[in-house]
């Protein structure tokens, strides 16, 4: 026979352990499913940001160096063990999963280890156990997309997921996409010495971003000797035991030969598992579920939130969505606000952005006044070791309210929350111009605007 729950919901990443604690503390009884306890946290916890996040401190700490000799501090580098990185990430990934599973326990959520498949719109198959529930969320995530022309193979050919399983260092990479992750992963791989190709089929890198924001990462790239190939075409690729050949048309046909080729093309949504028409949920031509505002199926009982729908593919977004669609499921009426939600890419420099952004503002014919200010001049991005970058507000001309904002440079994934919150509470770059700001401190650029 069946068991039975108030709520279900499939996966463990941020957007589905978040929607159990919701649903676990308002006192329904809910059930969280996940191939197994080693999955929550997701993707984001287990080979996402997290893991990015760590191997970006190293990275950090490398570039740093030099500029430590100059505040007096003399050291020997001896260069970074993977081994060691991979054993320092893996013990912060499991400290972290344990805080999880310790609120999961608090707030009664029950856990199913097994692969989630609906029989109907109110039954699920796990691995063999039968569950019917009242309400559903969906949380299944995304995983990386591959090329056709050049298969993911564990050795030669990775994805990020592998790429934390490295524990010796490669000579040379082929980075191929210049999203957040292709960009990350550069930063991370050029700070350790690797010889780092990136391959962007756009004509600039970080193309969601502004052109003068991505226009200072590349410059940083190319100072720091990633070699950047935009508007480039992958024609094609040949594996061979040492390493892989690419060919690459950008104005001229390039040879590249590398270690490591790491694809980083994208995501998809992971909902093949699902077989989502037995429930009559619908999904788009990609695979991912179509929710309304309020994050709703097409079945009025199931929700779905995070990668697996076409929105914003970033844990905060995740986390947001399922506070959303776990409110609605207790009987509120939320809608979405994912249009301030702020993008942040942890290279060096750091990139941030929330709101409209200006080329966005231009598209859509809007009246807007922009205000830019450069980090040259603000004294803690100094002494931090990097006043590249700016920070820029987009202002609507008639009414004076922030519209948005973007800033490339040192801090600027933790400072743009003030600009998350001017734009959430619809504050006029007037009365943002009166607070103070501490001084010296990166943030002062908003007061130099
Ligand atoms: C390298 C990398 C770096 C990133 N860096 C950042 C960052 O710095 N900041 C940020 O905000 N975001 C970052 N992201 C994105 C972030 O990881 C995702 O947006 C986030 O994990 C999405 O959460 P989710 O809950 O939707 O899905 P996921 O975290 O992908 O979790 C989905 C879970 O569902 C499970 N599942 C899937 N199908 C089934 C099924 N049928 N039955 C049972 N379980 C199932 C999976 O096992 C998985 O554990 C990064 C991603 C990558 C790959």
């Amino acid at each position: 026979m069946a068991k039975h729950y108030d709520a279900v919901v499939i996966g463990a990443g941020p957007g589905g352990y978040q929607s159990a604690l919701h649903l676990g503390i308002s006192g329904m009884k809910t059930l969280l499913i996940d191939k197994g306890k080693e999955r929550v946290g997701g993707t984001c916890l287990n080979e996402g940001c997290i893991s990015s996040k760590a191997y970006l401190k190293a990275a950090r700490y490398l570039l740093s160096a030099p500029s430590m000799s100059d505040f007096g501090i003399q050291m020997q580098l001896e260069g970074l063990d993977m081994k060691r990185l991979k054993e320092k990430t893996v013990l912060l990934k499991d400290e972290l999963r344990s805080g999880v599973l310790w609120q999961l326990e608090q707030t009664g959520v029950e856990f199913l280890a097994g692969t989630a498949r609906f029989l109907d719109p109110h039954t699920l198959d796990v691995s063999g156990e039968t569950i019917s529930f009242d309400k559903c969320i969906v949380a299944t995530g995304s995983q990386a997309q591959a090329l056709a022309s050049l298969p993911l193979d564990g050795k030669r050919v990775l994805s990020s997921r592998e790429l934390f399983e490295l524990e010796t260092l490669p000579a040379s990479i082929c980075i191929i996409g210049g999203g957040l992750i292709g960009c990350e992963f550069a930063t991370f791989f050029s700070a350790l010495g690797c010889e780092v190709t990136l391959i962007v089929r756009s004509s600039a890198l970080l193309s969601s971003e502004d052109e003068d924001v991505s226009k200072v990462l590349l410059k940083a790239f190319k100072k720091r000797g990633i070699r950047v190939l935009t508007s480039a075409t992958l024609q094609k690729a040949e594996v061979k035991e040492e390493g892989v050949e690419l060919s690459v048309m950008t104005d001229v046909q390039e040879q590249i030969s590398c270690e490591l080729v790491l694809c980083a093309t994208g995501r998809l949504p992971f909902t093949q598992l699902l077989e989502t028409q037995n429930a009559g949920i619908e999904c788009d031509a990609k695979g991912f579920i179509c929710v309304n505002g309020t994050f709703q199926t097409s079945q009025k009982h199931i929700y779905a939130v995070g990668d697996c729908i076409n929105t914003l593919a970033y844990a905060h977004t995740a986390y947001a969505e399922a506070k959303i669609a776990a409110h609605n499921i207790l009987g509120g009426s939320l809608r979405e606000n994912t249009h301030i939600t702020p993008s942040a890419i942890f290279t060096d420099p750091e990139i941030a952005s929330c709101g409209l952004g200006e080329k966005a503002a231009k598209a859509q014919g809007r009246d807007i006044e922009i205000k830019k200010a450069f980090f040259k001049t603000n004294a803690k991005a100094k002494i931090e070791g990097d006043d590249s970058g700016f920070a820029k507000l987009i202002i609507c001309a008639q009414s004076g309210m922030i519209l948005g904002a973007s800033v490339v440079g040192v801090e600027a994934t933790e400072i743009i929350h003030e600009m998350v919150l001017a734009v959430e509470k619809q504050v006029c770059y007037q009365e943002f111009k009166d607070i103070i700001h501490v001084h010296p401190s990166v943030s002062e650029i908003f007061r130099y605007l």
